[in-house]
């Protein structure tokens, strides 16, 4: 006989474990199916290793960079193998201890392939068999895939995607990046700071196309002191892999030599096929439909994260997650505006922002006043000798509120969660305390001047 649940969630990603926990902390009793390894792809080939990548990154180009800040260190070269070895302990590590969180929730957890094979039961396949669950209430987190360009497929080998650009068994010589976006970015550093000559092709007209005009443009300059060369407004034909290094073609005729060429063209939704089927799941292309509530079209199945396509965001994934949840387990809860996820970039510099951009205020025919502040002004970092970037705080004129905050610098993507926390708030920041003198400053500055109430910013004539 079916072993029964009050709620079934398929996938243990971000957006899987956290609906999990959340459904057994609200006293459901709670299965989670996952087919590969817990933490999904944030955990595994996503967030938690490309992050580590970057901050073994960010310590070498600090080590080269160390004589400014009068230490003569020499020698200071990647060690690929620790540098990846460290990154994998980070992993294995914390994939250990969410599989303990999960089950120490008394969620337990099933290892194998989550088929619905109707609203209320799901088969568990494994080699060692098929198990059948019931459940009254499902959710669906099975997340996204890279996505693949069928002129140049993916061959695992020279023609790569993010996961394995996280995992190359060597430093390349050089390295073609076919997408401008956040991975793109993000994978283009790692590499850049370890030596190799990374080429970034993007398509649309700047690095990071969702972004501010001016952050790309700071992103640019940066990269290039880098050494990494950003083609723009330039699409890639084909990729000849007859000769090593390879050739990436562009349409312009130009051919860009590389060892490895990154596909970061951005990720799609996955959903089992057979799934889809057993419950005529209405989908938007190869995505989950959902409605506010994170309810599929079938009563009692929600879907959340990267398989509804809304983020691609891991804290998207756990805001739906909370939600789906909620829901699943007798409560009553709506998705917020989805204008009030943070995004962040980790590259160098760092990139983040929080709800409107000046572009789309604009579209609104909202006016608006811009607050600006710069790190080259800010005491503490000029003391790290991290003086590049600005904070943009965009205020509504009319309504007196802030409605957008954009940022390039030092340990901006730690400072839009404060950001977003005022997002919406006409207060008084001069009464609200920063510490001096940390970088934080710059957003406090920003957003006085926002508010036409800076104090240390050049009286405006
Ligand atoms: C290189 C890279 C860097 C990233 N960096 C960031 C970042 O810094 N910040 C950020 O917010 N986001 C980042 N992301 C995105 C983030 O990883 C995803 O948004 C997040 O993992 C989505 O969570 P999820 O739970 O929806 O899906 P996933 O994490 O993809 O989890 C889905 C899980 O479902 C399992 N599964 C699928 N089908 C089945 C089935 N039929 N049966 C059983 N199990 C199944 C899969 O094995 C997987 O474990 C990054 C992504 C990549 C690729």
């Amino acid at each position: 006989m079916a072993e029964k649940f009050d709620v079934i969630v398929i996938g243990g990603g971000p957006g899987g474990y956290a609906a999990a926990i959340r459904c057994a902390q609200r006293g459901a009793t709670v299965a989670l199916v996952e087919k590969a390894s817990m933490g999904g792809t944030c955990l595994n080939v996503g967030c938690i290793p490309s992050k580590a990548l970057l901050a073994s990154a960010h310590t070498l180009l600090r080590a080269k960079h160390a004589a400014v800040m009068g230490i003569d260190i020499t020698g200071a070269t990647p060690n690929w193998a620790k540098i990846q070895q460290r990154k994998n302990m980070i992993v294995q590590s914390f994939v250990k201890g969410l599989g303990g969180l999960v089950q120490a929730n008394k969620v337990k957890i099933f290892t194998g392939r989550g088929i619905c094979t109707s609203q209320t039961t799901v088969k568990v396949e494994s080699p060692a068999g098929a198990t059948e669950i019931e459940a009254s209430k499902i959710i669906l987190a099975t997340g996204s895939e890279a996505i693949n360009i069928p002129a140049f497929p993916f061959d695992g080998q020279t023609i790569i995607s993010s996961t394995e650009a996280l995992s190359l068994s060597a430093i390349p010589a050089s390295m073609a990046v076919i997408g401008g976006g956040v991975i793109g970015c993000e994978m283009a550093c790692v590499y850049a700071a370890m030596g190799t000559k990374v080429t970034i092709i993007e398509a649309l007209s700047q690095l990071l196309p969702k972004e501010e005009p001016w952050i790309a443009r700071i992103l640019a300059a940066e990269f290039k002191k880098l050494g990494i060369e950003t083609l723009v407004g330039q699409a890639v034909q084909s990729v000849d892999k007859s000769s090593s290094p390879a050739k990436v073609m562009l349409a312009n005729g130009q051919a860009i030599e590389a060892e490895k060429v990154l596909v970061a063209v951005g990720r799609k939704a996955i959903c089992d096929g057979e799934t889809v089927a057993n419950l005529k799941l209405e989908m938007n292309r190869s995505a989950v439909k959902i409605n506010n509530r994170m309810e599929t079209n079938v009563p009692g199945v929600y879907a959340i994260g990267d398989a509804v396509a809304t983020t691609y965001l891991a804290h998207g994934a756990f805001a739906e997650a909370e939600i789906a949840a909620v829901n699943a387990t007798g409560g009553s809860e709506q998705m917020y505006d989805y204008e009030l996820i943070p995004r962040a970039v980790y590259s160098f510099p760092e990139v983040a922002s929080v709800g409107l951009t000046e572009a789309q205020c604009a579209a609104k025919n909202i006016a608006v006043r811009v607050g600006k502040s710069y790190f080259r002004t800010n005491g503490r970092a000029a003391g790290e000798n991290e003086t590049v970037g600005e904070v943009h705080v965009i205020r509504d004129t009319a309504a007196n509120k802030v409605l957008g905050v954009s940022m390039v610098g030092p340990a901006v993507t730690e400072l839009i969660g404060a950001a977003r926390a005022m997002l919406g708030s006409s207060e008084h920041i001069e009464h609200v305390m920063f510490p001096h003198p940390t970088v934080s400053e710059v957003l406090r500055e920003s957003w006085e001047d926002a508010f036409g109430v800076s104090l240390h910013a050049p009286p405006k004539v």
